[in-house]
């Protein structure tokens, strides 16, 4: 028999199931109403679009778009890609366009090109899950990033030291965030800089849900604020993960970095040592479909998403005791829920899958040090109303029966 133990790299050991993975299986169920999945409703999905660009890339141009392609991208696609930054305040170039697998590959790519083991990244208490996982596997150690009032530069820097590396890069889920729903303000975007500035390190911006905003007014990008200060891309230290997942369709895993050139140019090597490029058919059609339909398109999910936010807000408003709260984000998926101390969200999914049948995510996992057990997010993309309405319910008679 053999022993992986004997031949397994140090850094698979921080590769670990969540102890929610096994729970969350049991969400297929029919009976259960679910507010876990952070996924877009695929009612929703520009299924028709993509059925004519397919037929149409396979068509028109099957040579190209069956073949192998070049590591940085579809260059159309990377134009498209570059003339949006430049309508959010970040006027750049294809050369400072990466398409990558997903933004979740452009984490993987970051976490590689600059954690060695014993580095500290900066991340927020809580962070998206995801990220930590693929930092993980470069065997970093965690700090908390509180942009809202951050420990002096050089306390961050000698707990780095004293850990056995250095800080390489802060991350931060700018807008809607996952696991929260809430958005940085611009004055803490700008502290970010500031902090980035002082410590020498880099700043990884992940805008996976920035096109989702129902209301409010937007914010700059960090990267759009230091090109401000900075006066071009060339001379700035953030690297901004961009996506079609929540825009479009998350099957097809196109996503993309937009930083200096100086920076790109080194992720391109290592994205054609990892997988030589991104799938070249999915970026053809991912450019078909976003340059005829991309804004009225994410025009009718924002209105979607925003009937669904509304109206879990409105009942957990009616539902919830006395003693829970929960954020109210101006977009994307996502609604944070802070329960009384002692309780603990992961027990209460357990009650709950054998009980009142609602599901969601326990909030600990989503913190690099497994603390504040009290939390759960409840994602809205894929509930209908009536779901809403009695999920919630069940939800506020599982809390209250816990107290
Ligand atoms: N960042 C955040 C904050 C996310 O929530 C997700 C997906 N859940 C991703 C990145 C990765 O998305 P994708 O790889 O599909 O672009």
């Amino acid at each position: 028999m053999m022993d992986w133990n004997n031949v397994l790299a140090t850094r698979s050991s921080r590769m670990k199931a969540s102890e929610i993975r096994e729970l969350l299986k049991l969400l297929d169920q029919p009976d259960i109403i679910s507010f876990a999945g952070g996924i877009p409703d695929p009612a929703l999905f520009p299924a028709e679009a993509f059925k004519d660009a397919f037929s149409d890339a396979l068509t028109t141009q099957a040579s190209a778009a069956l073949q192998y392609s070049v590591s940085e991208g579809y260059k159309p696609l990377r134009d498209w890609i570059a003339g949006e930054m430049g309508k959010i305040g970040i006027p750049c170039a294809a050369e400072n366009i990466l398409i990558t697998s997903g933004s979740q590959q452009a984490l993987d790519y970051l976490g590689k090109l600059m954690l060695s083991p014993k580095d500290t990244a900066l991340v927020g208490w809580p962070t998206y899950l995801g990220a930590l996982g693929a930092f993980n596997a470069y065997e970093p150690n965690y700090d908390r990033l509180d942009p809202k009032g951050n420990r002096a530069a050089t306390d961050f820097a000698a707990a780095a030291e004293a850990a056995g590396g250095r800080v390489k890069f802060a991350y931060l889920s700018v807008d809607f965030a996952n696991p929260t729903g809430e958005t940085l303000d611009r004055a803490a975007r700008e502290a970010v800089i500031d902090l980035a500035d002082e410590m020498d390190i880099a700043i990884i911006e992940d805008a996976a849900y920035q096109t989702l905003r129902f209301d409010g007014e937007p914010i700059p990008p960090i990267l759009a604020l230091e090109i401000q200060r900075k006066g071009s891309i060339e001379a700035c230290r953030t690297l901004y993960c961009g996506s079609f997942s929540k825009s479009l369709a998350p099957g097809l895993r196109v996503g993309w970095i937009c930083a200096a050139h100086e920076i790109i140019s080194r992720l391109v090597l290592m994205k054609q040592a990892a997988d030589l490029h991104s799938s070249t058919v999915n970026q053809i059609v991912t450019h078909k479909v976003a340059s005829t339909m991309f804004e009225p398109h994410v025009a009718k999910l924002r209105s979607t998403y925003m009937a669904r936010r509304d109206h879990l807000l409105a009942a957990l408003a009616r539902e919830m005791p006395e003693g829970v709260d929960w954020t109210r984000p101006e977009g994307g998926m996502f609604v944070w829920v802070t329960l009384p101390k002692a309780m603990d969200g992961a027990d209460l999914l357990a009650q709950s899958l054998k009980t009142e049948r609602v599901a969601f995510v326990p909030g600990r996992a989503f913190y690099a040090d497994g603390s504040n057990g009290n939390t759960l997010r409840l994602s809205f993309s894929c509930a209908n109303e009536p779901q809403i309405d009695e999920g919630m319910k069940r939800l506020g008679r599982l809390i209250r029966a816990n107290r």
